[in-house]
């Protein structure tokens, strides 16, 4: 039978290369190859200043650490995203609150965003779910107008863009992910971007044990062996192994993004008017960065039969997400008021996302897409 993988990351030679001249080179920790990474990748979703970290929740982490959030805050985000969104808002001692989401597109709804912020609120963060942008233009009016910070969960959205501007530099900071699964991989790794020097600055610091800028160097011939910690940071840093195969997945990026945005058509073009099958919904003014591909069936136990009669066929779907509002941890933390979310619980009850990497063949989509209708039909 045949068996088709949720997602495959894509590495080549380029990588395998690129990853052994950096073991050669004698600098295996964070050193001139993260620098270089950091860099390139700045000026791909044209911020200013990107930190290499070790994961993306890493980096919202010390986004709001390096903002000044803490206990006594409050910051909202949205339910449908992965636990990390909101954990670290409980690890830096703030209080969660979520808003519901666009009943479409699953994107935090910046109405829903306005009616939760009370004087305690710091910080929204909002995640561009799929890799299709949030309404950027509004939850910037309201923050701008309330006074807190705007964070983007960019996980899913490296390559979009919102009325020609990139995700990564739309709010005062981001944070990307190179886990296996995402649009660009280093194995695990993640990348903070953002168009303020001191933030950026704060968040290197805290990402390497809270020592003095460039610690780092300490070993490096150069370097001076004295360093000063001014602050308890974290052990988050990315190091130069991770650093090699995302320049080299950087420099595929646009191969990977064509193929990712052809597949994508491919899968609109043999799903298109299928009945009980409603595809997702492309905003006209946003570049969608073609991450999942999430098909929204009839209802709950629709998707979920459907879920079985694929695995049953070799291919393995997934669900993005099961919301946090729905989760135990979240509903013995906020109360089942806090956790009532319509649009949230309804999106999600009757997502699937599809199989769906850059390197899959046009056999295995066709073969998906058939096994799908006829799922959907039986
Ligand atoms: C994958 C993911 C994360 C976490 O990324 P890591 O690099 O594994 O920490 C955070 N948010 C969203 C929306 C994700 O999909």
């Amino acid at each position: 039978m045949r068996e088709v993988p949720f997602c495959k990351a894509s590495l080549t030679e380029a990588e395998e290369k690129a990853v052994v001249e950096a073991m050669r080179s004698g600098w295996i920790t964070k050193g001139p190859k993260t620098v270089e990474f950091e860099k390139k990748f700045a000026a791909k979703v044209n911020a200013a200043y990107a930190v290499g970290l070790n994961s993306c929740t890493a980096g919202l982490h010390l986004i709001l650490e390096g903002l000044g959030v803490g206990p006594g805050d409050e910051v909202i985000t949205t339910p449908v995203t992965f636990a990390s969104t909101a954990n670290v808002i409980i690890h830096t001692g703030a209080k969660v609150v979520f808003a519901d989401v666009d009943p479409v597109n699953g994107n935090i709804d910046p109405n829903d965003v306005y009616k939760r912020i009370t004087n305690d609120t710091k910080a929204v963060i909002c995640v561009h779910l799929h890799g299709h942008p949030c309404e950027m233009d509004r939850l910037r009016d309201v923050c701008e107008e309330r006074g807190i910070f705007l964070i983007e969960d960019a996980a899913h959205a490296p390559g979009a863009d919102y009325k020609g501007e990139k995700c990564g530099s739309l709010a005062d900071a981001a944070s990307f992910s190179f886990y296996a699964t995402k649009n660009i991989t280093t194995g695990e790794g993640g990348m903070v971007t953002t168009h303020q020097a001191d933030l950026a600055e704060r968040i290197r610091v805290l990402s390497l044990h809270g020592l003095s800028k460039d610690a780092w160097k300490r070993y490096s011939p150069g370097g001076s062996a004295f360093y000063s910690v001014v602050a308890a940071g974290y052990k988050y840093n990315m190091n130069d192994l991770q650093a090699a195969m995302g320049l080299a997945q950087l420099e595929r990026f646009d191969e990977l993004q064509q193929r990712r945005s052809m597949l994508w058509q491919q899968y609109g073009y043999v799903l298109q008017g299928v009945e009980g099958i409603v595809l997702p919904h492309v905003s006209q003014d946003v570049t969608h960065a073609c991450h999942i591909y999430a098909v929204r069936l009839k209802d709950e136990g629709c998707r979920d039969r459907v879920m079985s009669a694929l695995r049953e066929k070799g291919i393995y779907t997934q669900v993005h997400f099961v919301p946090l509002n729905k989760q135990p941890f979240y509903r013995a933390l906020l109360g089942a008021e806090a956790c009532r979310l319509k649009n949230a619980v309804d999106f999600t009850s009757s997502i699937l996302s599809l199989p769906f990497y850059p390197d899959m063949l046009e056999e295995d989509l066709l073969y998906v897409a058939d096994e799908l209708k006829k799922a959907v039909a039986g």
